[in-house]
């Protein structure tokens, strides 16, 4: 199964939302990484059919998504940016209802929806109004939503927001058990959501995809820019305002820093390796 996007524009007056993203997606975990409106939403919504592209194209082998039309949707399964619907549904009649548009039979559907209820841990309080939910238990629904039809392409709009760590390392745990011989893509701007379990990072900027590689290679590409020094505490003022420092801890009377930059801090600084964190802000350091 191959999920080919080609040259991939979306357009909104003079704003180029996306901008020619082409690549093409095989088995596995993607993570796409992004600052607020480098255009994550509006790929993935046109990657789902959602909207029309002003031009490029999606091709699932081969074939275009609007000719697949339904054939696609039956294989997608999607979980969109600030998920909440069905205020005055219960979670278990959502889901029920969802199942139904997706056309699987009664008792499979509740076979099913009982499972994904049970692992987003909202199985107990399923007969409660979504309205009644907290963010985070909107969003936990909204992923098990997302896996209803048994999804070989699922995509993920920022399915970590609102959720604590304990529901974050929960999700990857979920995500990771449905993985096998699907095409995953997740968005997010929180790096630790996809530093364990993408197998491929792609780092979108300005509606153009920037770079994509497996995070060992994207890492590797900023070897060299990642530098420990310490510093008095006085000095460490002056280093936060000229250089994009990633991390920064307290040690008696000096500070460690750890700083993403092509040029060599200080004299003492030392090179270590590149992290996702550090490629992040090395990419997005007008927006950090
Ligand atoms: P992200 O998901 O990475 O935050 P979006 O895809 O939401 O980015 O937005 C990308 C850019 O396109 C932003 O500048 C946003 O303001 C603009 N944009 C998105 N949707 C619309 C729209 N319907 N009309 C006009 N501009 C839009």
């Amino acid at each position: 199964m191959e999920l080919t996007i080609q040259s991939l524009t979306k357009q909104y007056g003079s704003k180029l939302a996306v901008d020619r993203f082409s690549t093409n997606l095989s088995e596995g975990i993607y993570g796409l990484l992004g600052a607020n409106g480098s255009g994550k939403t509006t790929l993935m919504r046109m990657m789902c059919g959602l909207l029309r592209p002003t031009s490029g194209e999606v091709l699932l082998d081969g074939v275009n998504i609007n000719d697949l039309d339904e054939g696609y949707r039956e294989l997608l399964g999607y979980l969109p940016q600030n998920f909440g619907y069905y205020p005055d549904f219960t979670a278990w009649d959502f889901m029920l209802y969802l199942s139904s548009l997706k056309g699987l039979p009664k008792l499979t559907a509740e076979e099913r929806c009982g499972e994904l209820l049970e692992k987003v841990g909202l199985y107990d309080i399923r007969k409660k109004k979504i309205k009644t939910y907290s963010g985070g238990m909107r969003q936990r629904l909204g992923i098990a939503q997302s896996l209803i039809n048994d999804p070989k392409i699922l995509i993920l709009d920022e399915p970590t927001a609102g959720l604590d760590p304990k529901e974050r390392a929960k999700f990857r745990n979920i995500i990771s058990d449905h993985s096998t011989g699907k095409i995953i893509l997740l968005s997010t701007h929180i790096v630790s959501d996809i530093e364990y379990i993408a197998d491929k990072i792609m780092i979108m900027k300005h509606g153009q995809l920037s770079q994509q590689n497996s995070l060992e290679h994207i890492c590797d590409s900023i070897n060299g820019f990642v530098w420990y020094c310490k510093v008095t505490l006085n000095e460490a003022e002056s280093y936060r305002n000229r250089f994009v420092v990633s991390n920064l801890k307290h040690n008696g009377d000096m500070v460690e820093l750890r700083i993403v930059s092509e040029q060599q801090p200080c004299e003492n600084a030392v090179n270590v390796s590149p992290n996702l964190e550090d490629l992040y802000l090395y990419h997005f350091k007008e927006e950090a």
